[in-house]
Order: C-alpha cells, then sequence, then structure tokens
C-alpha cells in the first residue's frame, strides 16, 4: 500500500503548478508590458499627431497673418493709389510739397501704418518721390529695396485699369518687407481726368522686423514669430516671397504631443514599473509560498504517511489480530463491526449493524450497556462477556471500550472461550492430581483453610486423616507404573465411595492419602469409618488375570481438639501415620499428645546413633547358622546392636530404620562389615560370616569398593564373606542392581537372598541374579507344622533352590519339630532361636569352641 505512495510526485507536482503560477504571472506581466508599450507607441503617435497638427494650425495662422498684412498694405497703398489729388499731385506731377509737406502721403503714412517706404515711381521707372520712415529722402527704390522691382511696377500698371493693387514679399536687407504696388489713378474723383501715357505707381513697402512679427503672430495666437537666416533653418518654417527668397519665418511651435508625452510617458513608466514591482513581488511571493507549500507538503505528506502507515496499520491489526472491533451509536446500536467479527463469531455483519449491542453481548452483572456508561470506569478495564456464535454455541468474549469523543463508544473484542477454558483447566489441574482426578494438596490446603476458618467445635469436629499404602510400592516397581497407576486409581474410586459428599479425598503424593472428614463427632464413628477404609481398600484388585492386594496405614487428628492450623493438624495426622504404620501397618492410630515426643526421641536417636557410629557404641551379636543334615556349624550372621548410654541395647528393628531415613546406613554398615570381617578373622577357616545389607545402601554410595575396602584393611576372605539382599533391591532399578551384583560377585563374595517370600516374584530373580543363596523367612518357618500347606511350600521353595543350586537356610527355628520337617524336607542350613539366639562376640567365640568339640555330635540347642 505505502509502496503505492510517490513520495517525489507531490512535492513535484507542486513545483511543476508553482512554475505554472509563475510562467502566467510572467505571461501576465508580459502582456501587460505590450499594453503599456502599445499605449506608449499610441501616446507617440497621437502626440505626433497633434503636434503636426499644431504645426500645420501654426503655418496656416503665420500664412493668414502674413496674407492679412500684405492685404492691409496692398488696400491702402491702393486706396492712396485711387485717390485723384493723389493722381494730380504726384503722377501729373510731382508735388512734394502737397505730398510731404501737407502730410498727404508723407510721413503720416509711417506714423499712421509703419510703413518705412513710401514711393512714387513714374511711367519711366524712375523714382519720383520717396518718403523713408517718415522723412523725406531722394531715394531710388530699387536701390533702396536692394532689388528692382520692375515685374511688380507693371503688373500694378496693368492692373490700372481695374484700380486693384499688387504686392510681393522681398528680402529687405535680412528681413522680409511687404512690398505693395498700385498704379496711380483719379479713381472716383470725376474732378480729375486721366492722363495718357505711363502710368505711375505709388509704392508701399513694410519691412516685418521682430517686433512687427511678434506683434503680427501675437494677433494670430502664434508664438515668438520670428525670422531666420534661411541656413540655419532646420526645422518647420514659412517661406516668404518666392521659394523663401524673402526668408523664413519661424515661431515657438505649441507641440502639445510633447507635452502629453511629458505627461503621459512618466505615468506609464510609473504604472510599468508598479506592474514589474507587484509582478516581481508576486512572484516572490509566488516562490516564498510555493517553498512553504513544498514544505508544508513536505510536512503533510510525513503526517500523510504516518496517517497512512497507522490507517495501515490499525487494518494490519484488526485484521491479524483475534480481536474484533466494534462501535456504538448513543443509543447503544452498533453502527460499525470489523470483518474479523464474521471470521470470529459467524454472525453476519449486516445482520447486527443497527442492533443493540445488548443483545449481542451479554454480561453477567446487568446490561453491557450500563457498563459502559459507568461513571468511574477505568477506560482500561475489561469485562467477560458471553455471545452465542453462529452454530448456537455459547461463547466468552473480552471486551475493551472507549468512550467516543462524538458520543457512542468503541472497542475491542476477543473470544477467549479457549483460554477461559484452558484457565479452568489448569485451575482444575493445579487443584487435582492428574492421575486419580483427586484433589491436590493446593486443593486440600485451600479446602482445609476454608473449613478451619468456619471455627469447628468439640461437638462437630474436623477430623483429618493421613492414610498411607502399604505394600504398594513393590506393586509400582514390579508390575510397572502402569499397574500402579491401576491401583492408585481403584484405591482412590474406593476411599471416594466411603465417604459423604461434603468430605474431600485428597491425594498429596505417591501413594499418601488425606480424607477430611466433617460431621463426624464420636471415636466410635472414625473406627468404623477407618475399619471401612481399610477393609475396602484390602479387597482385591484385579490386574489382568492378576490379583495385587495392598492395605493401608492411617493417622487421624482432628480440629479444634489436637490442632486448629492446617499445617500442626496436616502434622500431627501424619504423626499418627507413622505410629500405625509402627503399630504394624493396616491399622489407624489417633493422634496423641505423646506422639509427638515419640518424634522428638526418634529425632534425638538418630543424632545419638550418629554420636554411636563414631564413638563405637555398636555392638555385633553373631546369630550361628548351622547345616540342618548334621548340626555342624557352618557360619553366623551378623546382627548389629546399639548399646545407648540410658536405653541399653537397642534393637536394629528401631536405629536401622532411623539410619536408613538419615543415611547413616552407609557409615553404620561399614562399621558393621569390618566389625563382622574382624571378627571372623579369629573363626576357623571354613566358618562364614554374614552380613545384612540395605536396599537403601545399595543404591547409595559406592558399595562394591566400600565391601572390597573392608576385604582389604581386615585382610578377610572374601569367599568367607555372605551379604544378604532383599528383593527391594532389584525392584528399584534390576539393571543397575544386577551390575553390582555381578561385581560384587568379582570380588568373590557370596550373595543370598534374605527374608524371601515375603515379596512378589522371589522366582524370576533368584533365576535371573547371581545369588548363591537365599533364606527363607521366619514367618514361613514359625508356621510349620501347623498346617500342611506351609510344608508344602518350603519344600517347593527347597526344590526350587536346589534346581537353581542355591544353598537354602530357614531362618526362625525355633522348635525341635520345625528343624526336623526342615531336615525332611532336605533344608540345607538353618538359623533360629533353637538352634542358636544371637550372641555376643565372646559368647559366640565360645559357643564355637564348644561347637568344634561337639562337631561330631548333634546340634545342642542354646538359650
Ligand atoms: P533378619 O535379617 O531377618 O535377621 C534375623 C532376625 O531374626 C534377628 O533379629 C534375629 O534375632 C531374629 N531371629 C533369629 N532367630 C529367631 C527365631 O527363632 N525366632 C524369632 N522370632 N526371631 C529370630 P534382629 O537381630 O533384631 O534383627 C532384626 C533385623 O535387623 C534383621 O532381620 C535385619 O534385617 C536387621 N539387621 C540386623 N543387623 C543388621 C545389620 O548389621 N545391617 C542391616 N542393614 N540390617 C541389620
Ligand atoms: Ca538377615
Ligand atoms: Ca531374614
Amino acid at each position: 500500500m505505502l509502496e503505492n505512495i510517490p513520495t517525489s510526485a507531490a512535492p513535484a507536482l507542486n513545483r511543476t503548478s508553482v512554475a505554472l503560477i509563475r510562467a502566467s504571472l510572467l505571461k501576465f506581466a508580459g502582456l501587460l508590458v505590450s499594453v503599456f508599450l502599445l499605449a506608449a507607441c499610441l501616446l507617440f503617435y497621437v502626440a505626433h499627431d497633434l503636434d503636426t497638427v499644431e504645426e500645420h494650425e501654426g503655418i496656416f495662422y503665420i500664412n493668414k497673418a502674413i496674407k492679412s498684412v500684405e492685404k492691409h498694405v496692398t488696400t491702402t497703398v491702393k486706396d492712396y493709389a485711387s485717390w485723384g489729388e493723389a493722381y494730380k499731385h504726384l503722377h501729373q506731377m510731382v508735388d512734394v510739397d502737397w505730398a510731404f509737406a501737407q502730410a498727404n502721403i508723407g510721413s503720416g503714412v509711417y506714423k499712421n501704418f509703419g510703413y518705412q517706404g513710401v514711393f512714387v515711381v513714374d511711367g519711366a521707372d524712375r523714382t519720383v518721390y520717396s518718403v523713408i520712415r517718415g522723412e523725406l529722402k531722394s531715394v531710388d527704390i530699387a536701390q533702396w529695396l536692394g532689388r528692382p522691382i520692375d515685374a511688380l511696377l507693371n503688373e500694378a500698371r496693368a492692373a490700372a485699369g481695374k484700380e486693384a493693387a499688387v504686392s510681393t514679399i522681398v528680402n529687405f536687407g535680412g528681413i522680409p518687407a511687404v512690398v505693395a504696388a498700385s498704379a496711380l489713378t483719379p479713381g472716383n474723383d470725376l474732378t480729375v481726368e486721366a492722363v495718357d501715357g505711363p502710368v505711375s505707381v505709388l509704392v508701399f513697402v513694410e519691412p516685418l522686423d521682430s517686433a512687427r512679427l511678434q506683434a503680427i503672430g501675437t494677433d494670430y495666437g502664434i508664438k515668438a514669430l520670428r525670422i531666420v537666416t534661411h541656413d540655419k533653418v532646420s526645422s518647420t518654417t514659412v517661406q516668404l516671397g518666392e521659394d523663401g527668397s524673402a526668408g523664413h519665418l519661424l515661431w515657438e511651435l505649441e507641440k502639445p504631443g510633447k507635452k502629453l508625452l511629458g505627461f503621459m510617458l512618466p505615468l506609464i513608466g510609473v504604472a510599468a514599473s508598479v506592474v514589474w514591482l507587484m509582478t516581481w513581488v508576486l512572484l516572490r511571493r509566488t516562490t516564498f509560498a510555493a517553498k512553504t507549500l513544498e514544505d508544508n507538503y513536505a510536512s503533510l505528506q510525513t503526517s500523510q504517511i504516518a496517517l497512512i502507515k497507522s490507517e495501515q496499520r490499525f487494518r494490519d491489526v484488526a485484521e491479524a489480530s483475534s480481536d474484533w472491533i466494534w462501535e456504538i451509536d448513543a443509543q447503544g446500536q452498533l453502527s460499525y463491526l470489523s470483518e474479523r467479527f464474521e471470521e470470529i463469531t459467524g454472525l453476519s455483519r449486516n445482520a447486527w449493524i443497527g442492533a443493540d449491542l445488548d443483545n449481542l453481548l451479554r454480561f453477567d452483572s446487568g446490561k453491557l450497556s450500563q457498563w459502559l456508561k459507568m461513571p468511574k470506569r477505568h477506560p482500561n478495564t475489561s469485562v467477560q462477556c458471553s455471545y452465542i456464535d453462529s452454530q448456537g454455541q455459547a461463547r466468552i468474549a473480552r471486551l475493551h471500550a472507549r468512550e467516543m469523543v462524538d458520543e457512542g463508544f468503541r472497542g475491542t473484542a476477543c473470544d477467549i472461550t479457549d483460554e477461559v477454558e484452558a484457565r479452568r483447566r489448569i485451575d482444575y489441574l493445579s487443584q487435582h492430581d492428574a492421575l486419580t482426578g483427586l484433589p491436590n494438596r493446593t486443593r486440600l490446603q485451600a479446602f482445609l483453610d476454608g473449613k478451619l476458618r468456619a471455627v469447628s467445635t468439640r461437638e462437630a469436629p474436623l477430623v483429618m486423616l493421613c492414610l498411607d499404602l502399604d505394600r504398594f510400592k513393590p506393586v509400582n516397581d514390579l508390575l510397572g507404573h502402569a499397574a500402579g497407576d491401576h491401583v492408585l486409581n481403584t484405591v482412590s474410586k474406593r476411599l471416594g465411595d466411603c465417604v459423604r459428599t461434603g468430605d474431600l479425598v485428597a491425594r498429596i503424593g505417591g501413594d499418601e492419602f488425606v480424607l477430611i472428614i466433617t460431621d463426624m463427632s464420636s471415636q466410635d464413628e472414625i473406627d468404623a469409618l477407618c475399619q471401612r477404609l481399610i477393609h475396602s481398600i484390602e479387597e482385591p484388585i484385579a490386574l489382568g488375570a492378576q490379583e495385587v492386594f495392598v492395605s493401608a496405614s492411617i493417622g487421624i487428628a482432628m480440629a479444634p481438639n489436637d490442632a486448629c492450623e492446617a499445617a500442626q493438624l496436616m502434622r500431627y495426622a501424619d504423626i499418627a501415620l507413622y505410629e500405625a504404620k509402627a503399630g504394624g501397618r493396616h491399622t489407624w492410630r489417633f493422634y496423641a499428645g505423646d506422639m509427638n515426643a515419640k518424634i522428638i526421641e526418634r529425632r534425638r536417636l538418630e543424632s545419638d546413633l550418629r554420636y554411636a557410629i563414631k564413638h563405637g557404641e555398636l555392638r555385633l551379636h553373631f546369630q550361628p547358622r548351622v547345616r540342618i543334615v548334621d548340626g555342624r556349624l557352618v557360619g553366623a550372621e551378623a546382627l548389629v546392636r546399639w548399646q545407648h548410654p540410658v536405653h541399653g541395647l537397642v534393637s536394629p528393628d528401631t536405629f536401622i530404620p532411623i539410619a536408613e531415613e538419615s543415611g547413616l546406613i552407609v557409615s553404620l554398615s561399614d562399621w558393621v562389615l569390618t566389625a563382622a570381617c574382624e571378627s571372623a578373622n579369629h573363626w576357623p577357616n571354613n566358618m562364614f560370616v554374614s552380613i545384612n545389607l540395605s536396599s537403601t545402601e545399595f543404591r547409595r554410595g559406592n558399595l562394591v569398593a566400600r565391601v572390597q575396602k573392608a576385604l582389604c584393611e581386615t585382610g578377610f576372605d572374601p569367599t568367607r564373606l555372605e551379604l544378604e539382599l532383599t528383593e527391594n533391591i532389584m525392584l528399584v532399578d534390576a539393571t543397575g542392581a544386577l551390575e553390582i551384583m555381578r561385581a560384587l560377585k568379582g570380588l568373590g563374595v557370596r550373595l543370598a537372598m534374605d527374608d524371601f517370600g515375603t515379596g512378589y516374584s522371589s522366582l524370576s530373580y533368584l533365576r535371573s541374579f547371581p545369588f548363591d543363596g537365599l533364606k527363607i523367612d521366619r514367618s514361613f518357618v514359625n508356621r510349620l507344622g501347623e498346617n500342611e500347606k506351609d510344608k508344602s511350600v518350603i519344600q517347593a521353595i527347597v526344590g526350587l533352590g536346589r534346581a537353581l543350586s542355591l544353598t537354602v537356610t530357614a531362618e526362625g527355628i525355633e522348635t525341635a519339630e520345625q528343624l526336623e520337617l526342615l531336615k525332611a524336607v532336605l533344608c540345607d542350613e538353618g538359623q533360629g532361636y533353637f538352634l542358636s539366639r544371637p550372641l555376643d562376640s565372646e559368647a559366640f567365640d565360645l559357643w564355637v569352641r564348644d561347637k568344634k568339640i561337639e562337631q561330631t555330635g548333634p546340634p545342642i540347642p542354646s538359650h
């Protein structure tokens, strides 16, 4: 998705648009400049046109002015020439007096009209009368003018009949001068008669000097009308005379166009500048704006990318997570459901949009909408709801919700059905034993705590039974774990059947159970229950074709009588159990105050024993073993005792279990081994010594090395050493046991199986393990003579031993009858009180000596 966003395209686009704006601006500015240029051109054109018009008008008015001056002079000269008196006094004769002195045509002409020259030229072209600037002078007109004017004179004479005047403009000493001529005629004066002959001509000359020109110009609105010398003519002038021979007139041209230009051009310039300035500013602004825009766009783009990423993240999360997302409006109706809703619930989104959230999700304590609107609800809290999926199955969802800004709520819902189920299962497993399904120690603890809190009374005590299976371990070890499991399950079921609902049966260890019984006050009732429990457990348990038998010992403690705390109650029940076991198993004991003392005593014994082993308080007694057929002493079993400073001689049945449990058995056994070998060193060479080994020490430490060490240290002949093992050593780890036994055999020692008959599959072990002999347990021998069955059992064992080349020894021979019977079944060797009790070293040595003497006779029972 993100890959599709061209990250540089947008600024590029932006740049293009900015460039476009700039180009448009430039074009616009160009257009404006063109407009300004056009306006300027037009202005120039108009100005030029105006100037041209002005010039033409100037020329027109100058010409008109000159013409008017000419006309004035010609009119004046014609008026004077067409006067009969003048004809009489200046043509028919030249009467200077009349003309000048009487001021008829004299200085008055100059004074009144400003004509500088007044001339009369007769028919022979002689200047007969001349007044110059009001003064009578005798000057030839051609000379004065500096040019002949014959043509003009002739023209005037020609026009005499029409009483008209002619004029011309000549160059008069650098300035133009209007020369007007008219033939002297009597005019309308009938008193004067015209004479024939050449006609005289009256000539007036008016030079147009600067002042005159100025005055003429002023009359016609021409400024600074003046004469220019021909060679200086550069601009427009008005020519006077023929081809300008009389000079050129110049005036001050108004030039309105120029003025217009002078006024408009700066305006246009300013306007153009303003436009340029504005364009420049606009361009700058555009560039700046573009840059800002670009920057903004960049940040916008960054935020847009962030937005897209965030959206994408949201979508990914929404799609990937197991949560579905919902939204409700202010009315609590669903306005949005994410796609995952359908995948998870199987329900249709379309069907649910618009529906009430309360209808979709149920909330145990009230309505979900109420929960959402709870005033102090923390937004991070969640709630567990249930809903029905498309299959009609009830499912559990966890809901998170946040209030939306514009009312309503949105949140996620996560299907936690499996999680809840798993948690329930884990809870169950954590509180129950996986094998039997019974409550475990944790559950027991909680149950006990609960029960103990609800104070029990003497009348309604809480009874705790600690129950331990007897003979379970061999089942497990021998028949395999599956068999063990089956036994445990059966026992569990039977225990459950013996108690009432409300009571608790818990399994707290391998074959340890705890029962919590309520509503049972009298000891009789409890006795009956224990009896029932043991009886039910002792019922045979079918294992395929086989049947196994287990029993149980029970310890009982009661609250509040014995203790009110769970731990203490447990401890007391355990002590009672210990007592029950010590009391011969498959029985029960109530906790008694002195039991605790016994435990303490046992602890003390343990430390005393530790001390005893180190400080030589152990003694060895020897019980002779004889050959049954002839009563010959063949060896002795070493039996350990403890010469306790306070308790006297303590039996191994008391301290061997303590030694086994505390691990002291190894050092104890080391002492026995050495002491036995040392003692036996003094015996005759053909006598062996037999030593008991604990199954626990068989597993611990390096037994082979220890035996070897004892043999080495004492220098005792290994072939004279017999080790008595119980089958327990083989039950735990048969392979390991076999290995050790082979190694022991490698040392040269003999191995005998002790207590044969009390175990399970002694026969198979006998066959596969390197035993040299077996000792029939005294419980069989004890019963010999009581019934035939035991005799045949012993007979069978003896036969088996023989078949396997094992020396068979009968233990616990207490009567002559038993001895006889054993002799009858050809049992190899015998041991028992009837033959001899275990004897201390000296007594045994004596016994040996006596025996040696009597070796040939029958065995003498010793007491
Ligand atoms: P056990 O190996 O079966 O030893 C024989 C027990 O039977 C001895 O008891 C002995 O005094 C007793 N006994 C012998 N003849 C008769 C009889 O005719 N009638 C009766 N009722 N009992 C007879 P003790 O010495 O008290 O030893 C008990 C057990 O202590 C032994 O049973 C043995 O398992 C264990 N034990 C003794 N000494 C040692 C030892 O040095 N090391 C180890 N690990 N265990 C020992
Ligand atoms: Ca023994
Ligand atoms: Ca024995």
